[in-house]
């Protein structure tokens, strides 16, 4: 299904509703949120009873955003949660295309798998059987600009409001690493332009997001850095590991090491930027590249995880020693890529 055409059928087809769920992927990072909440308020314009739901707790830097009371965290409510599916005539999905990425969520999904799906995502590798209705654009910076073209598309003056504004520009800020990357077209800029006005102000929202560390947290940054950062140059690759001892000294909170992962790609000469986090029961990795090395595609093929060309993640089941040297036995592999 081509945007244009989701575009064209979208309220015909969404009036059709009239309780929605909308559901994001675990530990949801600011797209995850963004998207979901300005879609949220985009469905009650159309008078339908929307709700949001994620698996587990956003991270504390997201708090202030607008709405953010009015989400489900399953987790914590798992009850009503469920009560929310099993009312749903329609549940979305944003920000993920696999439904495994939905922790919790995720089994009493398979129970109601006979309620209709809409999907608006932004990864590769979607089975699109599964969807009655999806936008599912790889080229696009975030989940968030697709809402904000799908809005724009319905009328920007008439849909487009402050709060719609603010959660987008968190998603598209956040996924794009304050416009860093993952920009495909100029249209993400022109659209994050006409977002921006004196009650949607970018530097504001930009503070609220970045500069809210904990003292631990910028020290954990630190640690990570200058004791736990390995540089392979054979590979152009940087490692940083942390275990649960580290996190625990640090007084660790969800959210805490977002962004860690970018710092080795400062050095000119890596290419690729791992995190290896012991959490609990599994180790947990997070991956970034530069230039067209695909993160996606390693830790697709090894680490049961996906993303995008230059962020992705994945899980290990095993101990931190073990994951340090699976990841260490798989980059022969890549040599002649990373050495590109
Ligand atoms: P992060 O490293 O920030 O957790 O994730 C980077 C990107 O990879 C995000 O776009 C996220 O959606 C995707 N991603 C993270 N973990 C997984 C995973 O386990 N499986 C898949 N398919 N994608 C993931
Ligand atoms: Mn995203």
């Amino acid at each position: 299904m081509s945007k244009q055409l989701f575009f064209n059928k979208f309220q015909e087809f969404v009036s059709q509703y009239k309780r929605v769920v909308i559901v994001s992927h675990v530990n949801p990072d600011g797209d995850a949120i963004g998207s979901s909440l300005a879609f949220y308020y985009f469905l009650l314009k159309f008078g339908i009873d929307a709700k949001v739901v994620i698996p587990n707790d956003f991270p504390s830097f997201l708090a202030w955003m607008p709405g953010i009371e009015n989400i489900l965290i399953y987790d914590k409510n798992s009850e009503k949660g469920l009560e929310y599916l099993n009312n749903a005539d329609l549940i979305c999905y944003l920000d993920f295309n696999h439904q495994s990425r939905t922790g919790l969520v995720h089994n009493d999904l398979c129970h109601c798998k006979k309620t209709p799906r809409l999907l608006i995502d932004h990864h590769r590798d979607t089975d699109y059987s599964q969807f009655a209705m999806y936008l599912s654009e790889a080229e696009t910076s975030s989940t968030s600009e697709l809402v904000a073209e799908l809005i724009q598309y319905h009328g920007f003056d008439k849909y487009m409001d402050d709060k719609i504004a603010t959660c987008l520009l968190v998603g598209i800020m956040t996924d794009t690493g304050s416009f860093a990357h993952s920009i495909y077209h100029p249209e993400t800029f022109e659209i994050c332009g006409k977002m921006i006005s004196p009650n949607v102000n970018y530097q504001l929202i930009h503070s609220k997001i970045y500069n809210t560390f904990s003292e631990n947290r910028l020290r954990l940054l630190g640690y990570c850095i200058s004791n736990r950062m390995t540089t392979l140059d054979e590979y152009h690759t940087a490692y940083i590991y942390l275990t649960k001892a580290d996190l625990e000294a640090y007084n660790y909170q969800v959210g805490d090491t977002e962004g860690v992962v970018n710092f080795p790609l400062m050095i000119d000469s890596i290419k690729m930027a791992v995190l290896i986090t012991e959490r609990q029961g599994v180790i947990r990795f997070s991956f970034r590249s530069k230039g067209d090395f695909s993160v996606h595609e390693l830790a697709r093929a090894h680490f049961n995880g996906g993303g995008h060309t230059n962020a992705a993640g994945g899980t290990l089941e095993c101990s931190i020693d073990e994951a340090i040297k699976e990841f260490l036995k798989v980059l022969p592999e890549y040599k002649a890529l990373l050495d590109k």
